[in-house]
């Protein structure tokens, strides 16, 4: 037994060994329990969307990634005659294309990077805990048993996991009805494409994705009982595709389908769910990693906080909440875009007479590419979430992911602009003072005078102006642990 351990994380999927490395690189100690005996080779998320690569940046990983990564600059969309849109991509944007295999081998390059190391063919098959600790029972390939006791413990044990059916957490959905035929290889013609291809036909759906490494994804849908095989996915090229098309040497080959699931809660006591084992939803769009990455990243800035005695324990409260409402948001989306690309006739005649206009006018496809680029999702109010906020200041609102970088891993960024020895900027100093483990103050030199509070996740906490600077402070108050702080900073902030 490890009695030093304060985090123990169940699987070194992409979730785990990110949550791993963001917990170990913010001076956490953690153990990282996997079942299989090697890193998996399938290379399952080909997209990384820039929330998931803002998590790659976070580990210092992401110039890796970029140089290995393919860079599409927009999505197609045919129909029966030819193209129907072109969702444009701008910088911020775009995804970087990456087999799994790849971005889960720099995930464990930023987990040895800082310390850290993955206890391989190791399972977990039981969990206890009381109201101070948790007790994890690992079981190796020999069958011998070993119990690991720590502060926490983190699920990130896949869309079967074995932590949420230990606690019993409710994974409520339903199974989507299509199955999809999924290879890759290499792919030669003409008309290949060099962008992610969607092709919307009558004789039902196929996606061409350019890989990095000159191989290509396809995947279409399947109506029937058949199972993937070189010559079904030959067929799916030819009648849906642009034609002309062969593919060879497969390196994967496959026949997947999906569900649409949240889990009811995120956290039960000291255990928290994050990425698979706590959602799972349409694999059209590949949001599935970005989803998960995003649960690391707003779940590691809180639980470090609580185990280093900065943050109250309550704030991990606002965790599930957040990422089951995002996670909400993503199903919805996937599972409509889903719905309205298998369409069949007429419906489908009459989805693609719309795509045609769309092509016309740039609102609908810009108003996709953020969502697909995971820029439109919502948080629901929480104590970090429902601050003073002004509309029209042109800065993000709370709530939203806030286009900014932050580099502070512990502590949340007050950034203020106006007149540099102005009231607002004056007062912020002051209130960072008041919370030096909570906050710093940065000042840009802009004309209009006011403040955006940024959590360490990149999420905006709060905005506004020099009058609701106590009301912010009073959210710093809430989340901070110490009573003595709470009362000095009520006394302070009649001075604001
Ligand atoms: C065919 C396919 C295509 C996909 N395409 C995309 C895409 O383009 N974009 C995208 O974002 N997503 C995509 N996804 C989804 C994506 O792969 C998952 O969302 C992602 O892998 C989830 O990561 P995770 O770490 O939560 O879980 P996983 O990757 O499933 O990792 C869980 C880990 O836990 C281990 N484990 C399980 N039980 C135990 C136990 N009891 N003890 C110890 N270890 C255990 C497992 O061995 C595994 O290594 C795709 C999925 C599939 C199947």
């Amino acid at each position: 037994m490890n009695a030093g351990t304060q985090v123990v994380v169940i699987g070194a999927g992409p979730c785990g060994l990110a949550t791993a490395a963001e917990l170990l690189r913010r001076g956490i100690r953690v153990r990282i329990f996997e079942s299989s005996s090697a890193p998996s080779q399938g290379s399952r998320a080909i997209m990384l969307w820039p929330p998931a690569q803002a998590v790659l940046d976070d580990l210092e990983v992401l110039a890796s990634a970029r140089s290995r990564a393919h860079r599409p600059d927009c999505l197609d969309y045919f129909g029966d005659r030819g193209r129907l849109v072109r969702v444009r991509l701008n910088a911020s944007q775009s995804p970087l294309v990456l087999p799994q295999s790849r971005t889960d081998a720099l995930l464990e390059e930023a987990v040895h990077r800082v310390g850290g190391t993955v206890e391989r063919g190791q399972r977990l098959v039981d969990v206890a805990q009381t109201d101070d600790a948790v007790e994890a029972v690992i079981r190796d390939g020999t069958g011998r048993h070993e119990r690991q006791c720590a502060q926490w413990l983190i699920g990130a044990d896949g869309v079967h996991s074995t932590v949420r059916e230990l606690l019993g957490i409710a994974f409520a959905g339903s199974a989507l009805p299509t199955r999809f035929a999924l290879a890759e290889g290499e792919l030669t013609g003409a008309q290949a494409p060099t962008s992610p291809s969607y092709y919307l036909t009558s004789r039902g759906g196929l996606v061409i994705a350019p890989l990095p490494n000159g191989c290509v994804r396809v995947a279409g849908s399947i109506h029937d009982g058949r199972q993937a095989s070189e010559q079904l996915v030959q067929n799916m090229l030819d009648t849906r595709g642009p034609g002309g098309l062969r593919m060879d040497r497969f390196q994967a080959l496959t026949t997947f389908s999906s569900a649409e699931r949240v889990v009811e809660r995120m956290r039960a006591g000291r255990v928290l769910l994050v990425g698979d084992a706590a959602h799972t939803h349409s694999a059209i769009g590949g949001q599935g990693l970005n989803l998960g990455l995003q649960d690391v990243r707003n779940l590691s800035w809180k639980l470090a906080g609580v185990i280093t005695g900065r943050l109250d324990d309550a704030i991990l409260d606002t965790y599930g909440p957040e990422r089951i409402a995002a996670a909400r948001q993503v199903i919805k989306t996937t599972g409509a875009v889903t719905r309205v690309a298998l369409a069949s006739p007429p419906w489908s005649a009459l989805r693609n007479a719309a795509l045609k206009v769309a092509e016309r006018t740039s609102r609908a496809p810009n108003w996709y590419a953020a969502r697909v680029a995971g820029q439109r999702i919502r948080h629901p109010t929480t104590s970090l979430g429902r601050p003073p906020g002004f509309r029209g200041t042109g800065l993000p609102a709370p709530e939203w992911a806030a286009p900014l970088s932050h580099h502070m891993p512990d502590r949340l960024l007050l950034v203020t602009s106006g007149p540099p020895n102005g009231p607002l900027p004056r007062a912020a100093d002051a209130m960072a003072q008041r919370h030096t483990s909570l906050i710093s103050h940065h000042h840009v030199p802009r004309q209009r005078p006011e403040f955006l509070l940024i959590r360490p996740d990149g999420y905006v906490a709060a905005r506004g102006g020099f009058k609701s600077l106590p009301r912010t402070e009073r959210l710093l108050v809430a989340i901070s642990p110490a009573t003595t702080s709470r009362k000095d900073s009520h006394d302070a902030t009649a001075d604001i």
